[in-house]
């Protein structure tokens, strides 16, 4: 698979159960990228808080301004390409990691807006539309356009771990790489039971550059998302509580997967406010909830395949108040609290399908 021109993400992104819309602006997918000789002049300098995510886009002169520099990859034929500060950054960050036992190389970081839209033109040849713009960010919606966004892998024991479900494995040696991001002016963009906020599953290994190590370690030390940073998070979220407990049936990232489903119903709910995110715990998902969800299935969606999996999430919202709930069935300014929200799976590379919510 290495030795393939740049389809590992491909792979990994239809292989690894990250066949969300959630996951695609995040994950994007790696591309050819043909043309690597882009050494232009930076017209202006850009600015390194940028905020990048399916509601922000890339800002439109964004690649005219970029000053790249390229390395050979290790994984594919065309070089890595990263913004000139991001990559001397990264450099020592790399140096620093390497004298205490720590080896981490580069995987996937700059694609254009030109390389983002061949990708999906690609799949929506060979997958349709439908399933192309599930598996690959929408081009401009992609942080890895912006060319800080580092897509790092492992090496451990001399062997390459650039799969992410055998990445994931490896959670000491992430804590030891994100123990060092904030000296060097970088945060982990897609954090551990961020995604109400991020749109994005928890991502040990993408890096975002942001310049300014004060600015870094704020964010970082805090457990907090670029987005809550930057006051811009989606107002229907804001300061949510996040609880998923100390599950075991499953993983964080399994739980992180269920919010793409849940905004997408969520955010049709104008004015509403939602105060809490929590998993229902594992006792809630077990067998009987599964013979749940699959009936719901049967009457609603009998084209998809039986589930093997349900999860319930809870949620605590407030209705819109008197003023945004006029002309609606809301009541307004009440709360709703342990609102349940279920969900099935065929298995762990299957997307969350929302089949029920309400008071169960
Ligand atoms: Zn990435």
């Amino acid at each position: 698979m290495k030795n393939a021109i740049s389809r590992r993400s491909f792979v990994g992104l239809i292989g690894a159960s990250l066949g969300t819309t959630l996951l695609s602006a995040c994950a994007g997918a790696g591309t050819n990228a043909g043309d690597a000789s882009s050494t232009s002049t930076p017209v202006a300098a850009i600015d390194y808080m940028v905020l990048v995510n399916p509601k922000h886009k890339v800002p439109d002169d964004w690649e005219e301004r970029l000053d790249l520099v390229e390395e050979k990859s290790l994984l594919y034929n065309d070089p890595v390409r990263v913004d000139r500060k991001a990559y001397e950054a990264w450099k020592s960050m790399k140096e620093e990691l390497a004298a205490e036992g720590v080896f981490v190389e580069l995987d996937s970081c700059y694609r254009s807006k030109a390389e983002q839209q061949e990708v999906m033109d690609d799949f929506t040849k060979k997958y349709g539309a439908e399933y192309a713009k599930q598996i690959v960010a929408e081009p401009g919606t992609s942080e890895h356009q912006t060319g800080l966004a580092l897509d790092l892998f492992l090496v451990i024991d001399g062997v390459q771990v650039a799969e992410n479900e055998e990445m994931m494995k490896h959670p000491e040696v992430w804590e030891k790489v994100h123990a060092k991001l904030a000296d060097h002016g970088f945060i982990l963009r897609y954090p551990r039971r961020k995604a109400i906020f991020t749109e994005c599953t928890y991502e040990p290994w993408h890096m975002r550059y942001i310049d300014d190590p004060k600015t870094a370690h704020e964010i970082m030390d805090a457990d907090t998302t670029f987005e809550q940073y930057l006051g811009m998070e989606s107002a229907y979220v804001k300061d949510c509580k996040v609880d998923y407990g100390t599950p075991s049936r499953y993983t964080d990232y399994a739980i992180d997967s269920t919010v793409d489903a849940i905004l997408r119903e969520f955010e049709s709910w104008d004015g509403c406010h939602m105060t809490r995110f929590a998993y229902a715990g594992d006792d809630a998902c077990g067998d009987d909830e599964l013979a749940y969800v699959n009936e719901l299935r049967a009457s609603k969606e009998p084209n998809l395949e039986e589930f093997g999996q349900a999860i319930v999430m809870v949620t605590d919202f407030r209705s819109p108040s008197a003023e945004k709930a006029e002309g609606t069935a809301w009541e307004p300014d009440t709360d709703y609290n342990d609102y349940t929200w279920h969900l099935g799976r065929k298995d762990d590379d299957d997307e969350w399908h929302l089949m029920g919510w309400g008071y169960a």
